[in-house]
């Protein structure tokens, strides 16, 4: 199907807001990346669905994006469907909470601190929706999303399905709805249940207040970047030779920061064109201004070859790219 044919029958699904040539740029923090040849975006289950079956039979490459925090889209753009979800309405029922996959994670953690409902505190002041939080596995200090997630409501291309935590096949940074992806079947998330312990309302405010600080020191809200480009690695996938320079401190839960061996090779405060290393955080690249999808990827290609070389190690992204040649077409 040609992008006119594919437009014209999306066009014709009701509660669709369609837009052609939509700049990827003004929906990814990082603030780069060229135009989605169709962008829809709804808040209706029905529709969203209704727009990835007739986006899957159009032949036409087309992807789900959030709010884009964790995403790098090429200079040239995506040619095909972009799909944004942003249903967001939530309800709880005891120590359980349904939440719409496009409701903003943040609204998420803020309504479970303010009931006294505990799981989820950690997490706070990480960007993004449910769906991808779902998606990617989000977490930080010690917690993710599986610790809570107890049942997901997705969309596999035929029907709408319901799965529990272990269908979701969670792993560091991983979900079979990640996995899927990256073999070229998307799975849309549609929502999800989680199930958290009681607690202690003002306790929790104060550990939530305090991780918000400190995040908001490492990650001004201002700044273009997608948090950690690379994800951590798993003590075990370390070799021999690198481990010899490691100290016991550093290994927290199985893993092995990340930053530490690209400080190492002197990645902090390097830069490309517009898109540099912050000086604090080998781990963290940003969009100083002006910057570039190409100019990203290829500082991100220097920081692989560095860490590869002196350490035998594979580094590997967290990000998502869109648009680039040789990703996967569901
Ligand atoms: C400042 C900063 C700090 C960060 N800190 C952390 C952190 O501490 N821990 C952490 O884990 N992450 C962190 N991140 C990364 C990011 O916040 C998470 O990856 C987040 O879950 C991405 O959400 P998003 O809505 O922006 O998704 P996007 O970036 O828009 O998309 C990410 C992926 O999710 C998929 N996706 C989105 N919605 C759906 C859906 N409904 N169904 C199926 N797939 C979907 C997309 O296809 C894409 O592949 C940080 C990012 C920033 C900018």
């Amino acid at each position: 199907m040609s992008i006119d044919q594919a437009h014209a029958r999306l066009a014709a699904i009701a509660s669709l807001q369609v837009t052609r040539n939509e700049p990827l740029a003004r929906h990814t923090r990082f603030g780069i990346g060229g135009p989605a040849s169709i962008f829809i975006e709804t808040a209706d289950e029905a529709a969203f669905v209704g727009a990835a079956r007739a986006a899957r039979e159009s032949g036409l490459p087309w992807m789900v994006i959030g709010m884009g925090t964790n995403l790098v889209v090429a200079d040239a753009g995506y040619r095909g469907i972009a799909l944004r979800y942003s249903g967001a309405a939530m309800k709880a029922g005891g120590l359980m909470v349904r939440v719409q996959a496009g409701a903003a994670l943040q609204d998420l953690v803020d309504f479970t601190v303010g009931e006294g409902l505990q799981g989820l505190e950690s997490m706070t002041g990480i960007p993004g929706n449910v769906g991808a939080a779902v998606y990617g596995n989000a977490g930080a200090y010690g917690t993710s999303i599986s610790d809570v997630a107890a049942r997901v409501r997705y969309f596999d291309g035929d029907s709408i399905r319901e799965t529990d935590s272990a269908g979701c096949g969670f792993r560091y940074r991983d979900s079979i709805f990640k996995r899927n992806r990256l073999e070229g079947h998307a799975w849309l998330i549609l929502s999800a249940e989680f199930q958290f312990q009681a607690g202690e309302a003002e306790a929790l405010r104060t550990k939530a207040a305090g991780i918000l600080e400190t995040r908001n020191r490492k990650y001004p809200p201002e700044m273009k970047c997608a948090g950690s480009i690379f994800k951590n690695l798993l003590l075990a996938s370390v070799p021999e030779s690198a481990r010899a320079d490691l100290s016991t401190s550093m290994v927290k839960g199985g893993k092995v920061p990340t930053a530490w061996f690209l400080e190492q090779v002197g990645a902090k405060g390097l830069a490309n064109g517009g898109i540099r290393v912050t000086d604090d955080h080998a781990n963290t690249l940003y969009n100083a201004g002006g910057g570039t999808a190409a100019q990203l990827r290829e500082l991100i290609g220097e920081l692989k070859r560095r860490v590869r070389v002196r350490y035998g190690l594979i580094l590997e992204e967290e990000i998502q790219y869109a648009g680039f040649e040789g990703e996967p077409r569901p």
